[in-house]
């Protein structure tokens, strides 16, 4: 038989082998991934008082239907403070009166119960570093030393938290805030490494009156302006329990465009300044109030439709015992899910997170080995 012959022979004998899978181990076609409904982009695996999910037991909670996760904890301690409760040790911030503090020890945590893991589970989560002061001047040398501490491990910083209904007020020390250069320090940083930042801050302080312009919205904005390198993305879309999306609200930026909340979140979309800014609708609060009625289901279909590419979803779920937990916050979108294009449905459950924590990954593993000494 010709040599050319023979070679062909032989290539379509591999491809029947290969094909059934018959041939030698490290020549199978590698097994498909599953149709994962989605990524997480906001997940707490520890509580106010540090407990959580085994990260063993998340990855069967993953399982086939989450494709790939954030991995943080809370980095605020809910004090249990025996003159305050007694014996009723709190879990929750709403549980006691008692001060939050600042938790570094989490990201030790995290990083520790993402190294246990085969590579193949640590491929599919996204560490991010949360136990920094932002009110702190020295709250960005944190950031660095645990990368250093930790190389091959985080994807970016955040949940952090700025304003937040109930919490803010309750946390040891100086108050943060958007104006203070601490934040500056941090947001720098992370644009330098390649960092993706995800920020807590109500966009408004609760009970607020309609047609008045959001309290932090100016403050927030101009934070973000100040960024421009840095992957930013605004948790919940600066929502919270309290602070709704409030119709008729006025803002300083555009007159013509004062009006609804919705307004004011397409009005930043399209605004050049803020294109390295993304926002995240996890949070049964956020869900509760996209689903509310038909027009606000109109109002988000319109505008997720509109710009597929700044939205990722997340359940920002706190140490869930089981896959229905994590489910059960994907189900809240379902009436919004049914009417998006193809395309913007795919990208806001997955694509974007992949697009912007893919990058992440290869920044920080650059800026890690051009700037960390082995210990
Ligand atoms: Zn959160």
């Amino acid at each position: 038989m010709k040599p050319e012959a023979h070679r062909a022979w032989r290539h379509r004998l591999l491809a029947i082998l290969l094909g059934a899978g018959l041939c030698a181990p490290g020549l199978a076609a590698p097994p498909k991934a599953p149709d994962y409904l989605f990524d997480d982009a906001h997940f707490h695996l520890t509580n106010y008082v540090q407990k959580g999910t085994d990260i063993h037991r998340y990855l069967e909670i993953m399982g086939d239907k989450v494709g790939r996760s954030t991995l943080f904890g809370i980095p605020l301690q809910q004090t249990w403070a025996y003159g305050n409760s007694g014996d009723f040790a709190p879990t929750y911030y709403l549980q006691s009166d008692a001060p939050l503090y600042y938790y570094s020890f989490t990201d030790a945590y995290i990083a520790k119960v993402y190294q246990a893991l085969p590579k193949a589970q640590q491929a599919r989560l996204d560490p991010m570093i949360t136990g920094f002061n932002p009110a702190d001047m020295y709250g960005v040398d944190h950031i660095r030393r645990v990368l250093e501490l930790f190389p091959g491990v985080f994807s970016g910083i955040g949940e952090f938290t700025i304003h937040k209904e109930f919490v803010s007020s309750k946390v040891a020390g100086e108050t943060a805030s958007l104006t203070n250069p601490a934040l500056d320090r941090i947001l720098d940083f992370a644009g330098e490494v390649g960092l993706v930042a995800i920020i807590h801050c109500d966009i408004d302080m609760p009970f607020a009156k309609a047609g008045t312009e959001p309290v932090y919205l100016k403050q927030m904005r101009d934070l973000l302006r100040r960024h421009p390198q840095t992957t930013i993305i605004w948790a919940h879309l600066g929502l919270g329990r309290i602070v709704r999306p409030v119709q008729g609200q006025a803002t300083t930026e555009g007159a013509e465009r004062s009006g609804a909340y919705q307004e004011i979140v397409a009005g930043m979309l399209e605004d050049p300044t803020l294109s390295h800014v993304d926002f995240d609708i996890s949070w049964d609060e956020v869900a509760k109030y996209a689903v509310a009625s038909p027009e606000s289901i109109q109002r988000v279909v319109k505008i997720f439709n509109a710009h597929p590419d700044r939205f990722l979803f997340g359940t920002d779920n706190v140490a869930p015992a089981e896959q229905a937990t994590q489910l059960r916050i994907y189900e809240m979108w379902n009436p919004v899910w049914a009417q998006l294009t193809p395309d913007a449905s795919r990208k806001i459950r997955l694509g974007n997170y992949e697009r912007l924590f893919d990058a992440a990954r290869m920044k920080v593993r650059a800026w890690e080995k051009a700037n960390v000494k082995p210990l």
